[in-house]
Parts: C-alpha cells; structure tokens; sequence
C-alpha cells in the first residue's frame, strides 16, 4: 500500500507551532477526495489554504483497494495511490497539508477560532467542512482483519471482484438492499443475513431484493465469525431464536451494510443536520447555517457517497468559499498566516 505521507515535504509533516494564532483564508478539515479537490481549487485561487487531515488522512479510501469507477484511471488505481496524487496536486498549488485534527470550533463570530490536536490555535475566515462518512461495522475481530480481503462495506467499490462467487450481506435497511440488489450483476448468488423478521428498508427496495432470484434472505440471523486466514472463506451464522450455528461454506465475500456514520459531531447542535447527523446545505450550494462555513463530501451527502461526487462537492465548496471571500466586502483577503490585529494582542 502506498502512504500519501512518503511524498509530504518537510513542512507539511513539522509540528503545528509555526501556525499558532494564526488566521487563513481558507481552513479544510478532512484530507479524502472532497478536501484535497477543495484544497486543490482553493490554492489555485490564490487563498493559500490549509488542510487539517484529521485521524485517518486520505479518508475511506485508504482502506480500499483497486479503485475502477473514477474517471480518468483506465487501468483502475490502488485508493491509497489515488489520494497520494490528490494530495501531490493540491500540495503542488500550494495547499498546506497537515497531520492534525480539528477538536473544537469557536462559532461565536468570525473569523472562527479553531482548537487543532486540542492545543494549537488557529482562526479561519472561512471554513471547508469535508470530516466524511464512516460505515458501521459489527467489530468481529474476523470482520476487521479481512476488511479489504474480501469483507468490504461498499459493493460498489468491491462488487465487481466477486463475479460469479457467493457473497452474502449484512444488514436489512435500505443500504443493504441496494448492496444486495448491485452485488447481483456480478455475483452467483446474494444472502441477506437479517437480524429481525422484518425489513428496515422501504416497501419499494424490498419488493426488488425479493423479486430477484438470485437474492436469498435468512432472517433472524447474525453474522457470528467470517472464516479464513487471509481472504474469506466461508461465514460462521447464529439463528438468535434457536442459538443455533450454521456455516456457509462457499462465501467467498461479505458486504456489511448496516448502515453509515457521517462524522460531524463538531457540528451537532450548531448547524442544520438530518436525523443521522449529515450536514443540510442550502439548496444547490455548499452553503451552511453559517456564513462562511461549507459543507463537502460524504458528510453533506447520505445519497451518492461516492470519491468522484466527493470530488465534486469539494469542489462547489472551494468556489462557494472564494465568492464568499471576495464578496465578503472591501477587505482583502488575509495572506495565509497573517495575524488579525486583535489576534497580535491576544497571543503578545
Ligand atoms: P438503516 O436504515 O439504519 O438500516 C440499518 C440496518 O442494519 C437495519 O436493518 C438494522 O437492523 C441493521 N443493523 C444495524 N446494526 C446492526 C448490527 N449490529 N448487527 C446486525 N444488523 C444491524 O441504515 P441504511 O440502510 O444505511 O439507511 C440509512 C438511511 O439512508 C435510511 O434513511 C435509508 O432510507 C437511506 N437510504 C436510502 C437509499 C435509497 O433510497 N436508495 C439507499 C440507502 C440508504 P434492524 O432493522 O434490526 O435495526
């Protein structure tokens, strides 16, 4: 696997001492796909922003595989390799990278007071929110030492490595339905592992899964251990009614689709959020309750989830931030690093 950080210049890995109490055009928490295109669209623009990569830089796909469904990699790309060329792109225009993670926001007035790695201080006039999604997973030791060995939590990323085999899926909302319902272009056969009776998923998703005759449902049933050393050879069931162990020994991938966790919790309570917690923009925009705080990614997102829409929306954010600053009045637009004057006094 390839490490974005092999290629990071001196300064992009030094301490964060050099920025304390300083003020930027531009702050982008999070480092995948919507927060290095916003940082690669915010540099090109002259506003010198940083990126605070947050606990795991390169986002959701660092932990896959061969990536084939972005565009512009006709021969499919390792997710590691991919984010390493976002990364040198933005870096390249002159985004500054680093390893730090954004503990708390001050959203009393701007520009806004950020805590990073819970100790250094830094004010933004402007702030790119790309923190993304994380898929549940069930923490079964056998589940996480597979992750990318067969068990994945994205069919769309990993179906197509399963074409003619027996894969089975967990979960019973619509996630897993639209898992299950994808899986079977390529798979030989789809079982739902269902913890209940019944369905979470909407009448209309679960009519198709059941329609399909390569779609097979075992209800009331936990996935209990996912077998094989190094890629996955079977799955371990338990029925919760009757106690009962089962094994499936053909299973040769395991999609867990229990559902996805935007990580916005820095948000909670201070802007507009859906009931599982991702951001609600203003209409066609980035734009959030806030003035000068955008939204990318997949934590703004709980439809596509997609890098390239990622990308996408990373991107609307930068030129939402831009118009922001520009239209923002007869101030020019703080060169990275400089300090506001009230900022000289508080920290001399
Ligand atoms: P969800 O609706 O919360 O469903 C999660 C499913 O996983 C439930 O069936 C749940 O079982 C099961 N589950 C949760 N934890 C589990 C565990 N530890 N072990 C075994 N099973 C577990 O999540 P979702 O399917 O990701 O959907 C999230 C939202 O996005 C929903 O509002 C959904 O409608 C929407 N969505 C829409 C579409 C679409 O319209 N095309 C596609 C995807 C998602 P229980 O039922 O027993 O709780």
């Amino acid at each position: 696997m390839c490490d974005p950080k092999e290629d990071a210049t001196k300064e992009d890995t030094m301490s964060l001492k050099d920025i304390e109490g300083k003020t930027f055009n531009v702050v982008i928490i999070g480092s995948g796909p919507a927060g290095l295109t916003a940082a690669l669209y915010t540099a090109r623009a002259d506003l010198s922003p940083i990126v605070f990569e947050g606990p795991e830089p390169g986002g959701q796909l660092m932990q896959t595989t061969d990536v084939e469904n972005y565009p512009g990699y006709p021969d499919g790309v390792l997710g590691p390799k991919m984010m390493e060329d976002f990364r040198k792109q933005a870096v390249r225009f002159g985004a500054d990278c680093r390893y730090g993670y954004v503990t708390d926001i001050d959203f009393n007035g701007r520009p806004y007071k950020l805590t990073v790695d819970e100790e250094t201080t830094v004010y933004a006039r402007s702030i790119i929110i790309s923190t993304g999604a994380e898929a549940k997973w069930l923490h079964l030791e056998s589940e996480q030492r597979l992750r990318g060995r067969g068990v994945s939590a994205c069919a769309t990323c990993d179906g197509a490595f399963f074409r003619d085999e027996h894969v089975v899926v967990v979960g019973g909302g619509d996630t897993a339905m639209e898992e299950a319902l994808f899986l079977t272009k390529f798979a030989r056969k789809v079982t739902v592992l269902h913890r209940r009776l019944e369905l979470r998923a909407s009448k209309v998703m679960q009519k198709r899964a059941m329609e399909n005759p390569k779609i097979e449902f075992i209800w009331n049933t936990e996935l209990a251990e996912v077998m094989g050393e190094h890629a996955v050879e079977g799955v371990k069931i338990k029925n919760n009614k009757s106690n009962e162990y089962t094994t499936l020994e053909d299973v040769t991938g395991v999609f867990v689709a229990i559902g996805h966790r935007p990580n916005t919790d820095l948000f909670k309570g201070v802007l507009s959020m859906d009931d599982v917690g991702y951001i609600i923009t203003k209409g066609r925009t980035t734009e959030t309750d806030l003035p000068g705080i955008f939204a990318s990614g997949d934590a703004m997102d709980p439809i596509y989830r997609q890098a390239v829409t990622a990308a996408g929306t990373g991107c609307q954010a930068a030129i939402d931030a831009e118009r922001f600053l520009m239209d923002e009045g007869d101030e020019e637009p703080m060169a990275t690093g400089e300090l506001a004057e009230d900022q000289k006094a508080e920290i001399s």
